[in-house]
């Protein structure tokens, strides 16, 4: 009951749609034409894929990771680095291992976390991205380019249409950009809750970003991070009651 009423507060606080507080028209429901229909499909027509040219220097097609398949939460990084395109797994680097202390400490249980793109981009590559502008990368992989995302667009929304989230977090620009399809100043679009079709989706910084920004100060990356697990977690629990 406490948990009911402080989740109320919160929500109506920070005016955030809620499956409980009806304060938004009902969104649009996301029915995709579907270019994969099941697991199986995903699998066999991701790893036969090659709808662009991330596809001559990958060791492997990189698939989703989860705890759950269809999990509460979905999230969406930008590109495998190189330790995910040997291992053919998302997020199981530095940055993933991260990701998973981080979602550890807030009690997010129920994730499943995938990539824009499912190929890694490789470094020393031209870049015809506006993603890449001003953000040298000093590991090495690249940002994936506008085209390389809507290539592997079909398969993401398949993804989603599987895996049936209840949120979704975007984790960089590229994620975030692609999902809500929009050039927005990712600054903008940090710490509130957006929409796509029936998701709401959050947006916050990537964990490679992260690893390289080491205060824990308030307002510092990896606290704003934070926050934003929070806010989804609470969203989350609101679902279940
Ligand atoms: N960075 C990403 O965006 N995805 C991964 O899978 C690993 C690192």
């Amino acid at each position: 009951m406490t948990k009911l009423l402080l989740w109320s507060i919160y929500m109506a606080q920070h005016r955030f749609s809620s499956p409980l507080i009806g304060d938004r028209p009902a969104p649009v429901k996301f029915k995709p034409k579907l270019v994969c229909h099941s697991w199986a499909e995903l699998e066999t027509q991701t790893n036969n894929c090659r709808a662009c040219g991330l596809h001559e220097d990958r060791i492997q097609v990189v698939a989703g990771r989860y705890s759950h398949k269809q999990a509460e939460l979905l999230i969406i990084g930008e590109g495998p680095g190189q330790v995910e395109d040997k291992e053919g797994l998302a997020f199981v680097g530095d940055s993933g291992k991260l990701l998973d202390i981080m979602l550890d400490s807030v009690g997010l249980e129920s994730w499943y976390i995938t990539n824009v793109v499912r190929c890694r981009p490789p470094e020393n590559r031209t870049l015809d991205s506006p993603f890449n502008a001003g953000s040298p990368r000093n590991g090495l992989s690249r940002n994936p380019t506008k085209t390389e995302c809507q290539s592997c667009w079909g398969f993401l929304q398949s993804e989603i249409a599987l895996v049936k989230p209840k949120a979704i977090l975007c984790l960089g620009k590229v994620a975030a950009r692609t999902i809500l399809n929009t050039p927005t100043k990712f600054e903008k679009l940090l710490r509130i809750q957006h929409q796509y079709f029936e998701y709401p989706v959050w947006a916050t910084y990537h964990p490679a970003y992260l690893l390289r920004q080491p205060q824990l100060s308030e307002h510092s990356p990896k606290w704003q991070v934070w926050q934003t697990l929070c806010q989804i977690k609470l969203y989350l629990e609101g679902c279940r009651l």
